[in-house]
């Protein structure tokens, strides 16, 4: 079953983000609203066994790179079990996981003991009081001893901070401050309408302004050769240790070489952040469908991947207004 997949426009399919769980134990607000999401049943999530198979599925059509994400990953019962088993699949070269860090500092040496490569932490500021305006949350603490526990633990990390107009702007160049004695990524992200509310439709502060910003506070930084596949644009800072990037989730300029897939905590696959979802994995997962049906399923889902973000979401029935949590950013 090695049939390594490529979409209409040559894009091959290499990197799999799937949500472990739609559940939450922040409240961002560039997420969801303050009394949060209506969460689905637990018997409609998939369960460990079910993102296993898929994985296996997904691994066999050419994907070599994982990313758990949700909700919050590490809020799901057994998650670190599920890990476990995770990295004992041959043909993931990397396994990646996005956390806002509030339950996670603890656990991390025993990350690094089973082979997890990178975590991506959430934090839009440095600021305690800021944290809590943000993520409704008073987790800043904890946030923060998930970022050194990761630094000393030596995995891979980078840091994501949404870029929030009339929010956080003041707080970029601190930010990228965190760069200069620490081996990091720092990663600014453009805000997308994906809030649980559909309100907030355009950005204020795009990954332009994010640049002018940057640019007036660190006069020394040098792009980096942008890598296909990826969505951040890098920049080095003389005399620092880490790097910085900015990715221009709302403008969309890295669709061209794409090449991931979503899945939903509901076994939704959607093709893009911004498509509506192409194919209901669970359903095969529960309906006695082999590993080769799904496999045909998926390749049949795949190649209805849009050109780009732009056309996905031209595409939609309904406006964009899904919480990012049950997505599965
Ligand atoms: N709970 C985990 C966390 O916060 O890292 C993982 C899930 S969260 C949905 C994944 C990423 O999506 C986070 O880095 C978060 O900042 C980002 N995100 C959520 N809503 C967003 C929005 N409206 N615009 C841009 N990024 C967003
Ligand atoms: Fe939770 Fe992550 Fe959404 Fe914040 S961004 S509410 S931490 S899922």
């Amino acid at each position: 079953m090695s049939d390594f997949l490529t979409d209409s426009f040559g894009r091959p399919l290499e990197y799999l983000r799937l949500a472990v769980t739609d559940r939450c134990n922040l409240r961002c607000f560039y997420c969801m609203p303050a009394e949060g999401i209506d969460y689905v049943d637990r018997k409609d999530l998939l369960s460990y066994e079910d993102m296993l198979r898929l994985t296996r599925i997904f691994v066999s059509l050419g994907v070599n790179k994982i990313r758990l994400t949700g909700g919050e990953p590490f809020v799901r019962k057994n998650f670190y079990g599920f890990l476990k088993r995770l990295t004992k699949i041959d043909g993931l070269d990397q396994i990646a996981i996005t956390t806002n860090g509030a339950v996670a500092s603890r656990h991390i040496s025993f990350l690094k003991e089973i082979g997890i490569t990178s975590i991506n932490l959430s934090l839009d500021t440095l600021n305690k009081e800021r944290y809590e305006q943000i993520t409704r949350k008073d987790f800043f603490d904890q946030a923060m001893e998930t970022y050194h526990a990761v630094l000393a633990a030596g995995i891979k990390l980078s840091v994501n901070m949404v870029v929030m107009e009339g929010k956080n702007i003041d707080d970029i160049v601190p930010m990228a401050m965190l760069t200069k004695d620490d081996n990091v990524t720092v990663r600014f992200i453009e805000e997308m309408p994906f809030n649980g509310s559909g309100l907030r439709e355009t950005i204020g502060f795009n990954h332009k302004k994010i640049l002018e910003t940057l640019h007036a506070g660190l006069p020394t930084m040098n792009p980096v050769v942008f890598k296909e596949g990826t969505t951040a644009q890098e920049y080095t800072i003389e005399g620092h240790k880490g790097k910085i990037g900015i990715i221009a989730a709302y403008t969309r300029t890295f669709c061209s070489s794409c090449n991931r897939i979503r899945v939903t905590a509901t076994g939704e696959m959607r093709n893009c952040l911004y498509d509506q979802g192409v194919l209901n994995l669970k359903r095969l997962l529960t309906d006695g469908s082999s590993d080769q049906m799904i496999c045909e399923a998926i390749k049949e889902g795949y190649s209805k991947k849009h050109k780009d973000g732009r056309e996905a979401e031209a595409a939609r029935l309904t406006v964009v207004s899904e919480s990012m949590s049950s997505i599965g950013g």
